[in-house]
């Protein structure tokens, strides 16, 4: 085990005893029912509550809040075991709620293949000289996942980016997404594997040739030709759940206390339920289950009803949220399913050549329909992971005919990413009660990119906030984090004020300003990332505000979220997070 993750794990432990700054006071003539668990005074408490009240002082007992308001009231309530912490005056919010991560799966890749975020053709270049001196008893040299979008080129790398690198050595880029994948291979490599202008391509496949009918080293959905030598290895139950609770530390640092693993399974939710039980879990986790089925009613029924668990199961810390299905593919990659085509503006950064490219689709309209009306007729809530408008429209006709069946308004039908909103599309949500789950993220680190690539109209409309929320549709704004562990060179940086102050300034990292009429206030950001995000899983009576009878999650900020500089808002982080009273995190540790 990484001693990094072990040192984690015993702070984290460590957090469920009272801490060292923290003092404890006996007041014995306090009734025991009325002392609190813990107690916070001197801050500037931003409720988000209607009536929009700044308290100073907060109190929690058996996980929730029993008082919000004056220092004298809630001193009062201090008992021999109650944990005190004097915010000094600074800013306090709800804890954040970050409603798509993808924390199992990143913390399993971590294992096996860390994750680094290379910017440049020179950076993959001297990845590879450094893995290759490094690892001389490895066979293949593997690169870690890169977006084309994050390439300052605009290009992946090539079989001769890989050649200079690596001459002697097998060197490969591998590219997955859904249902497509795409190899780049250097010479050595090629020949390891045995692929010359003979070899007899899969079906489905493409060896992409040059004019003399040779190999280029780009490989197509052909993943047999390569198994042999790209099988990623099994990390060990330990390793992964080192990781996995390292980072789930981190989500804490940055005042995150409840998230929703957006894609995972029955084992999942045996990790999850461990960690709580263990007392070792510092965020509230729901998870997104996916559905592994053939998009048939019988096969969906099937695998359902094969759940080790139902709808809404669990508790407060760990519980069932909706099922998953994938219908396209992403804004990255070309493979968003839009109404209209790319054009050809998009062809260089895609590779794309066909005027009336639209996109892909993982899944029919038909087995879309199959999938949400069967999910709804056994209770499930559900959501969609689908990127173009075009893809939209199918999951919106899908939920109606849903709707048809019976009311399905309730169950908060949550569409993920949706990145290029309309107003008749937003009108549509807002009478089916459907969600939105979006990523500023994205805006920020690919928007240069895909300027070029997708014009200034729909750039304008990238991620837009405004056109939801005008139409009265309930927007949470996250992450996707899927890869890494630092909170802003992962893939997808998670650092939720990242997330917040490009909702608020909708600047790119270059600094450039696409659709200016979609940013939202500094507390529209916050509510995004608290209340609204809570109403996704119905969790809006017990998460997202500091009220009285609420859950008492809270963040203690670095400084103040309000009215610091705008440029300043990526730097904050939490110097105290609390879970249901407990603190599991604090600033320096535990
Ligand atoms: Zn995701």
């Amino acid at each position: 085990m990484n001693p990094r993750h072990r040192c984690a794990c015993a702070y984290f432990v460590a957090g469920f005893l009272p801490i060292a700054f923290v003092w404890c006071v006996g007041v014995l003539s306090l009734e025991a029912a009325e002392q609190a668990d813990f107690v916070l005074t001197g801050g500037r408490i931003v409720t988000l509550d209607a009536r929009g009240t700044i308290a100073t002082a907060i109190a929690v007992r058996n996980e929730r809040i029993i008082h919000v308001g004056s220092d004298d009231a809630a001193m009062a309530m201090v008992g021999p075991n109650t944990t005190v912490y004097a915010a000094a005056g600074r800013t306090v919010i709800p804890g954040l709620n970050e409603t798509h991560v993808h924390p199992t799966l990143a913390a399993r890749s971590e294992c096996t293949l860390p994750f680094r975020q290379l910017g440049s053709i020179e950076e993959i270049k001297s990845w590879v000289r450094d893995r290759v001196a490094e690892t001389p008893e490895a066979s293949w040299v593997v690169l870690p996942r890169i977006d084309v979008t994050r390439i300052r080129e605009g290009r992946m790398p090539d079989r001769a980016d890989l050649d200079a690198a690596a001459p002697d050595r097998p060197a490969a880029f591998v590219w997955r997404y859904a249902n497509r994948e795409v190899q780049v291979l250097n010479s050595p490599a090629l020949r390891c594997a045995g692929i010359g202008r003979d070899t007899v391509v899969p079906d489905g496949g493409r060896i992409v040739m040059d004019q003399r009918g040779e190999p280029t080293g780009r490989i197509e959905n052909a993943p047999s030709l390569t198994a042999t030598w790209l099988q990623q290895a099994e990390p060990s139950q330990e390793d992964y759940r080192g990781v996995l609770e390292d980072l789930l530390q981190r989500y804490s640092r940055l005042g995150i206390t409840s998230v929703t693993d957006r894609r995972t399974d029955a084992e999942g939710w045996r990790t999850y339920n461990d960690l709580h039980s263990l007392k070792r879990l510092p965020v509230r986790t729901t998870l997104t289950i996916f559905v592994d089925a053939d998009g048939s009613v019988a096969d969906t029924e099937r695998f359902i009803r094969g759940l080790p668990c139902g709808p809404g199961d669990g508790n407060h810390w760990v519980k069932t949220g909706p099922l998953k299905i994938g219908v396209d593919g992403g804004v990255l990659y070309g493979t968003s399913y839009l109404r209209d085509p790319y054009g050809p503006n998009a062809f260089k950064l895609y590779g794309l050549d066909d005027p009336q490219y639209r996109g892909l689709l993982q899944m029919t309209p038909e087995q879309v329909t199959n999938v949400i009306r069967t999910g709804h007729r056994l209770h499930w809530p559900m959501c969609a992971h689908v990127t173009g408008d075009a893809g939209v429209d199918m999951v919106l006709d899908a939920v109606e005919a849903a709707d048809r069946d019976s009311p399905i308004a309730f169950r908060r039908f949550t569409l993920l990413h949706a990145y290029f909103p309309n107003e008749d599309t937003a009108v549509r949500c807002a009478r089916l009660g459907v969600c939105v789950d979006t990523q500023p993220a994205w805006y920020y680190k690919d928007g240069d990119a895909l300027a070029g690539a997708l014009g200034g109209l729909r750039m304008s409309r990238f991620i837009g906030l405004n056109v939801w929320r005008e139409a009265g549709v309930t927007v949470a704004i996250n992450s996707d984090h899927f890869l890494g562990i630092d909170p802003l060179l992962s893939l997808n940086p998670y650092n939720p004020f990242l997330t917040m102050a490009t909702a608020i300034t909708r600047k790119t990292a270059a600094g450039r300003v696409f659709g200016a009429d979609q940013r939202v206030t500094r507390e529209e950001a916050l509510r995004m990332m608290t209340v609204d995000a809570a109403k996704l899983h119905s969790d809006d009576t017990l998460k997202g505000t500091l009220e009285v009878g609420r859950l008492g999650d809270l963040a203690v900020l670095s400084d103040d979220f309000f009215s610091c500089p705008e440029e300043s808002i990526p730097k904050i982080y939490s110097v105290l997070t609390v879970v249901g009273g407990q603190v599991v995190h604090r600033e320096g540790g535990l």
